[in-house]
């Protein structure tokens, strides 16, 4: 009998999977590819919301452990998957140069929120300058995914199928799915959740976003953020993710032209120098409605559970989610009340 069966390998699923490792759990993981939210994410990470200037929910608290859990991941593979990169923030007048100052002595902000910086960027035109952020970066969890997949694919615990939930068996001490037995299930499918006969009346609503992979001659050595961002692809020099859009009404992976002429729209007004468009992802977010994670157990079956809602976040939330959802499942410690799936039954 196995400890576990994971449902979905984007980064909430691996997070799970690495905790499990860590406690020496029996696990297998299914997979679809259906969902594309981790493998087309640029994997940033950047604990200020650069809209308002205010800390993102828990992301201080929480990037620690994130940074720990991808750098055993570094470890594991022999690889690099974290690149620390600054990101410039194109300030737009006086009164942002200001509000930038005020919130940059503020308690957490004042930890990643540097000065103002005049310095030319190749490429960018920027009359009232950068604010600074430090402590911010990449992590390549495409490639990550990647090697994580072949690894468990090699050790025979990764199922690249379909889950049919009609297969599920569900009793008291267990789960059975065709000839699999485990104590536990967790479903960790993103948006797919949306087909999860058990969790899908959660309200997770799901927001699309694409990206352009972009190619100029300049060099920009950090990331910057404007009205889009653009930020170095780690995984090939001269490339640059340029994203993302936020669609609430269309809820496909495909890429759309109104898409790429916004994204296009908004970076000519950004670079000043000529760029060909190499690519273009789509995937869907799997945003909350009250915008904080979904976690718990299942309110009849309580060795079903969830861990989902990662929002627009992943790479920051997931590992601290999927631990608390371990030591939960575990040892019956209390979930956060903010992410525990009990706010909404
Ligand atoms: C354009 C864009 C840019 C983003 N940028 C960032 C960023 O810079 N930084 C950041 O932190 N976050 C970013 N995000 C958000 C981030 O991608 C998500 O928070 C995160 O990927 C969610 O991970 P997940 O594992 O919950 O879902 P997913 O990555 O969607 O993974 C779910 C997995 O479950 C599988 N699955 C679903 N149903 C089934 C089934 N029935 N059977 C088998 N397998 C199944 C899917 O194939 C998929 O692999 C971005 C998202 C988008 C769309």
């Amino acid at each position: 009998m196995y400890d576990f069966i994971v449902v979905g390998l984007g980064v909430a699923g691996w997070s799970l999977l690495q905790v499990l490792e860590e406690n020496h759990q029996n696990f297998v993981v299914f997979d679809n590819n259906s969902q594309q939210s981790t493998r087309i994410a640029g994997g940033m990470y950047n604990p200020v919301i650069l809209k308002r200037f205010t800390p993102a929910w828990q992301a201080h608290q929480m990037l620690p452990y994130a940074l720990l859990q991808f750098k055993k991941a570094e470890l594991d593979f022999d690889k690099q998957y974290i690149f620390e990169l600054d990101i410039y923030r194109k300030l737009t007048g006086v009164e942002e140069q200001n509000n930038w100052i005020v919130a940059s002595d503020k308690p957490v902000l004042k930890s990643y929120m540097k000065e103002i910086s005049f310095d030319p960027v190749p490429g960018i035109k920027a009359d009232f300058g950068f604010g600074i952020l430090q402590g911010t970066g990449i992590v390549n969890v495409t490639q990550l995914l990647n090697d994580v997949s072949i690894k468990f694919k090699n050790t025979g615990k990764l199922y690249t199928e379909t889950f049919d939930y009609e297969a599920l068996k569900i009793y008291d001490q267990y789960v059975q799915y065709k000839d699999i037995k485990a104590k536990k299930i967790v479903f960790a499918e993103g948006f797919g959740i949306k087909n999860n006969p058990f969790f899908k009346d959660l309200p997770l609503m799901g927001t699309k976003g694409e990206m352009l992979i972009i190619e100029t001659d300049i060099e920009i050595p950090h990331i910057i953020k404007s009205n889009v961002f653009i930020a170095p692809n780690v995984a090939k020099k001269g490339q640059y993710y340029v994203g993302a859009t936020y669609n609430w009404q269309d809820k496909t992976n495909e890429p759309t032209i109104e898409a790429r002429e916004h994204l296009v729209e908004k970076l000519k007004q950004l670079l000043q120098v000529p760029f060909n468009i190499v690519l273009q992802k789509a995937g869907i977010r799997p945003t909350v409605k009250d915008r904080r994670p979904l976690v718990g157990k299942h309110p009849v079956y309580k060795n079903l559970a969830v861990l989902n809602g990662m929002g627009t976040r992943g790479v920051i939330l997931a590992p601290t989610m999927a631990k608390q959802l371990f030591q939960h499942l575990t040892f019956d410690l209390p979930l956060m009340k903010e992410v525990d799936i009990k706010r909404f039954l």
